[in-house]
């Protein structure tokens, strides 16, 4: 459908961020294809050492999903996005095709070995996400292309992670939201990953914050060492939410707090990690 009615055609999946920019006529597009009506893009699944997404699946099934408990970060974000309403509705394909700056996904997701199954005339690609965001609201997917599928690799054993955004209610996008991904290899850290969302035009792997912990025992010195990277990594606009600096302040203090939570994670404690309200 979508290559025979041309550009003008909109992919229509839980709404949540489509909607509304109809309704503000930020977007009119000539047609709406409505993916809700084809079967089998809704589901969760365990299969070869991965967690298998249909694009259509929506936040509120895998806050609930016991094997989407299995990797902490995926339950975490999923389970603060928004509110109920919005988390019954919305998609993870959505999500991810949307590429909103302040979207949670894509920043909970990047610190995981994830992949992006695409599906257009020319057949199925797999990309990995790293390179599917291109930009704030841009991706690699051509107008006629839609994502069937999201692929998540089980991290290895003595694994822990944790998502945290910082929000001043609910129902509103983060102020800044951090993703921590661990492997342990007893008190030393194996590897690390860390991401900041909302502090950037898309999310930010901190790599100096995870060279900071990587191949060392985590402390306060390691860890303030890490916090302070992830500062320097961010490059936040100022806006309604808070200055710059306030939000590099509180990127530094959600990747010392999410790096504490992924420790105990890692060494096999049940860690309730939950997003914070301002
Ligand atoms: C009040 C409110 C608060 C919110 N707060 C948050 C928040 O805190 N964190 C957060 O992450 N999100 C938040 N959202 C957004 C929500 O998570 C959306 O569900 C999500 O961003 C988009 O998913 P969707 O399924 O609703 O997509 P839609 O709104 O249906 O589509 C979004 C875009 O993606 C395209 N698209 C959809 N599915 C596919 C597909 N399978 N393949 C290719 N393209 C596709 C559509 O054409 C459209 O351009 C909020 C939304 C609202 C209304």
């Amino acid at each position: 459908m979508l290559g025979q009615l041309g550009e003008g055609a909109k992919l229509l999946a839980g709404g949540q961020s489509l909607i509304p920019l109809l309704k503000l006529r930020f977007a009119s597009p000539a047609h709406l294809v409505d993916l809700n009506f084809i079967t089998d893009t809704s589901f969760i699944k365990e299969e070869g050492g991965a967690l298998r997404f249909g694009a259509m699946t929506r936040h509120a099934e895998i806050e609930h999903s016991d094997l989407a408990r299995k990797i902490s970060v995926l339950h975490d974000c999923a389970a603060g996005i928004a509110d109920v309403q919005v988390r019954n509705r919305g998609t993870i394909g959505g999500s991810l095709a949307e590429a909103d700056p302040s979207g949670d996904w894509a920043n909970a997701l990047i610190t995981l070995d994830t992949t992006v199954h695409c599906l257009g005339p020319n057949g199925a690609r797999k990309v990995a996400l790293k390179d599917f965001i291109l930009d704030a609201y841009t991706t690699v997917l051509g107008h006629d292309e839609l994502v069937t599928e999201v692929e998540v690799e089980i991290p290895p054993k003595g694994s822990g992670g944790a998502y945290i955004a910082f929000k001043r209610a609910a129902p509103v996008y983060p102020t800044a939201s951090t993703a921590v991904q661990l492997t342990m290899d007893g008190e030393v850290c194996k590897d690390a990953a860390i991401a900041l969302g909302c502090v950037g035009l898309t999310a930010i792997r901190a790599s100096e914050a995870e060279a900071a912990l990587r191949g060392k025992s985590l402390n306060d010195t390691t860890i303030t060492a890490a916090a302070e990277a992830a500062r320097a990594a961010a490059d936040p606009h100022p806006d309604m939410r808070g200055s710059a600096d306030y939000k590099r302040e509180l990127a530094a203090a959600l990747v010392k707090r999410a790096i504490h939570i992924a420790l105990r994670r890692a060494r096999g404690e049940q860690v309730e990690g939950t997003h914070l309200y301002a």
